[in-house]
């Protein structure tokens, strides 16, 4: 492993490349090499001393071995991660929000060049997603499962990325496809709640960094595991461990965090 981890931060303006930014200029193991965002906002002042560039291509061959972040858009992360694997720059992504399309790309661009995506760098929702399986296999058929998750007003998609793991996590568990059993809507004469369900519900208002919490209803009694984000300190530094870990990583399939708590608990 390098003693240094280079990073670029693309979407280095928002309200998380802002945050990994002010943490790679501050932790010692990495290099702040370079901040990407759109050219219309590049007139502000980024308050670092690296490359502030518009174009993520332009950064990655400036900077051949540092490991990508990515947190902007869908779309502009697809963009992002076809440069990536072009240039074989390791890519950490963690925007939301992708299309099913987007993702089977995304797992091909991960057989040419490393790349790691998750919806939740926390290192706390990564540990839930882990034990979730576990809890239900143990409470059985009889508990129904319902998430809630709470975001602020500008979160452009919905339900969440990390609700969407902690379903796929609780219907694979029981041999479901999340696809045929989530429900994300409950809306007037629907009739009794099915046994094959997952309901996924999406709040949003105000600043809330992230709240997400799982229930458990059974016969006699409610557990509910809940995950609530205070900062996004705890995405960032997830996000910087992650580019860590990555950059000794070969290409073979898409990583996510997921490996690599798993290693580091091992
Ligand atoms: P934001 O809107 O504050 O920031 C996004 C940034 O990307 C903006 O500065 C925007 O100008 C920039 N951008 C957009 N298109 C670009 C392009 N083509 N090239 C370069 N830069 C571009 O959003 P945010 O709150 O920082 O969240 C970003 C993404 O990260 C969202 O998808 C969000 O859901 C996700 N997110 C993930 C985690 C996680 O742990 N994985 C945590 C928080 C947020």
């Amino acid at each position: 492993m390098n003693a240094i981890t280079k990073v670029i931060i693309i979407g280095g303006y928002g309200r998380m490349g802002k945050m990994l930014c002010d943490l790679a200029r501050n932790e010692s193991a990495f290099e702040l090499c370079a901040v990407v965002d759109r050219k219309e906002l590049l007139d502000s002042a980024s308050g670092c001393e690296c490359d502030v560039m518009s174009d993520a291509g332009e950064a990655m061959r400036t900077h051949p071995e540092a490991v990508a972040i990515d947190f902007t858009t869908p779309d502009a992360a697809m963009d992002t991660a076809g440069l990536a694997a072009l240039l074989s720059t390791p890519l950490v992504i963690g925007t939301t929000g992708f299309s099913e399309e987007q993702k089977s790309k995304l797992e091909e661009f991960a057989r040419v060049s490393p790349v790691l995506w998750s919806a939740n760098m926390s290192i706390g929702v990564n540990v839930l997603l882990d034990l979730l399986p576990r809890l239900t296999k143990a409470l059985g058929p009889a508990y129904d499962i319902e998430i809630m998750e709470m975001h602020h007003r500008r979160k452009k998609d919905a339900p969440s990325g990390t609700a969407l793991m902690l379903g796929e996590a609780a219907a694979s568990s029981r041999s479901w496809s999340l696809g045929q059993t989530r429900r994300s809507c409950r809306d007037g004469l629907i009739g009794e709640r099915g046994d094959r369900e997952i309901g996924i519900q999406a709040l949003r208002g105000g600043d809330v960094v992230g709240i997400h919490s799982v229930y458990f209803l059974g016969p006699g009694e409610i557990i509910e595991i809940r995950h609530q984000a205070e900062t996004r300190e705890n995405f960032a530094q997830g996000a910087l461990r992650a580019a860590r870990w990555l950059q000794d990583q070969t290409p073979g399939r898409l990583y996510s965090m997921q490996d690599v708590i798993r290693e580091e608990i091992a």
